[in-house]
């Protein structure tokens, strides 16, 4: 009883530490994986693709939160944003996006909150993507300049919802400009230029020392099928970009062995392990 009456302040004072500090940066390069939700595609045939040469027709929409022992970044906003949960609500809706938990919250779970978040990197700005761009708005956004333009220049692009990155209008904002960039200075996390898709798309390498390096690739495919059959979108930007940097990433992963994550693959990224885990 005693022992008890000793722990439980202790106890209490280590999660209040734990929840007003924030997780500790890890000792060595970490990649959470959330579940941001999946997408119920109306129709495969942008993609050139019938229902029946695809194992599923759904689309996952992972979040992912990278965690150096320099500072952290999150990939991806998911499809729909938090504010789309109503008080008791067991999923929230955009479009032909639906997520069973808001990103926040997840991101909780693993002790961070939207306003620990050093960086935020997107692949490019369609609205399955950008969601809660805005809960990252004092992160420093790392952004590439055609893409910036087009998220920012009326006429919106009906591909996207403008609402959900407004406040990154006047976030601080790291435009970059070469073709690899750096982010944490040691080679482990690059943002790679990967145009096509969008105007400025890009997709991520990561080095862990564990699982070794991985490539997760935006939206340079969407489909699986599109990388066995050689397929580029008819709705890409620019197809003939698109080609070009699928050539560029494959050439690039084929020299670093890197494994490539599919992003919208279901299949795949339902075998990844999800946070509260991860991988190093
Ligand atoms: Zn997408």
């Amino acid at each position: 009883m005693k022992l008890q009456r000793f722990c439980r302040p202790l106890v209490t004072l280590a999660l209040l530490t734990f929840s007003l500090c924030g997780a500790q940066p890890p000792k060595t390069l970490r990649l959470y994986v959330f579940n941001c939700g999946s997408l119920n595609i109306p129709d495969t045939s942008p993609y050139q693709l019938k229902k029946e040469d695809v194992s599923t027709t759904f689309m996952s929409v992972p979040c992912f939160l990278v965690a150096h022992p320099k500072g952290t970044m999150i990939w991806y906003t998911g499809a729909v944003p938090d504010s789309n949960f109503k008080p008791g609500d067991s999923k929230a809706t955009l479009r032909y996006a639906t997520t069973l938990k808001p990103l926040a919250a997840q991101l909780a779970e693993v002790g961070y909150a939207p306003s620990d978040i050093t960086y935020l990197a997107l692949s490019h700005f369609h609205w399955d993507h950008v969601g809660n761009s805005n809960l990252f708005a004092g992160s420093t956004w790392l952004v590439r300049q055609k893409e910036r333009d087009v998220m920012f220049t009326e006429p919106f692009s009906p591909r996207t919802e403008p609402a959900n990155y407004s406040k990154l209008k006047n976030a601080k904002t790291m435009i970059i400009k070469d073709a690899d960039y750096d982010v944490f200075g040691d080679g482990s996390v690059i943002v790679k230029s990967a145009p096509g898709h969008s105007p400025d798309h890009q997709v991520l390498f990561l080095k862990l020392a564990k699982t070794g390096p991985v490539v997760v690739s935006g939206d340079l495919y969407h489909y699986p099928e599109e990388r066995k059959r050689n397929l580029v979108p008819l709705t890409e930007f620019d197809r003939d970009q698109s080609a070009a940097s699928r050539a560029n990433i494959e050439a690039f992963m084929k020299k670093t062995g890197a494994q490539l994550w599919i992003q919208h693959d279901f299949n795949a990224t339902a075998k990844l392990k999800k946070a509260p885990q991860y991988y190093e």
